[in-house]
């Protein structure tokens, strides 16, 4: 994952966007379920959510999965407080490191 995407990526997440399991046809970031439509935090792409969920099919690493997004979603209300420079940084790590490993998941 490039290093530029990860704050597209926390912002559409504290937007209250939801991360799918499923990836932009464009840029290859994960797409994100927002306001009832499936969106691309990096490059914008819209499209509309689709009847079927996306994330259907049972995974053994469902679970491991569920707890990676909760960690997500917890920093990434952390780091909307935080004012400390390095421990901004600090957060961006560790959300990159979750997503990666969210990432890897799904392979
Ligand atoms: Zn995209």
């Amino acid at each position: 994952m490039q290093e530029e995407k990860i704050p597209k990526i926390t912002e559409m997440l504290l937007a209250g966007g939801k991360m799918l399991r499923v990836h932009c046809g464009n840029c290859g970031s994960p797409l994100f379920e927002f306001q009832d439509k499936i969106k691309c935090p990096i490059c914008g792409g819209i499209k509309k959510a689709p009847a079927a969920r996306p994330n259907a099919e049972p995974k053994s690493f469902d679970n491991l999965e569920r707890i990676l997004h909760k960690k997500i979603e917890e920093m990434s209300s952390q780091l909307e407080k935080e004012t400390d420079h390095v421990k901004i940084l600090e957060l961006l790590k560790s959300i990159r490191g979750t997503l990666e490993t969210v990432e890897k998941l799904r392979r």
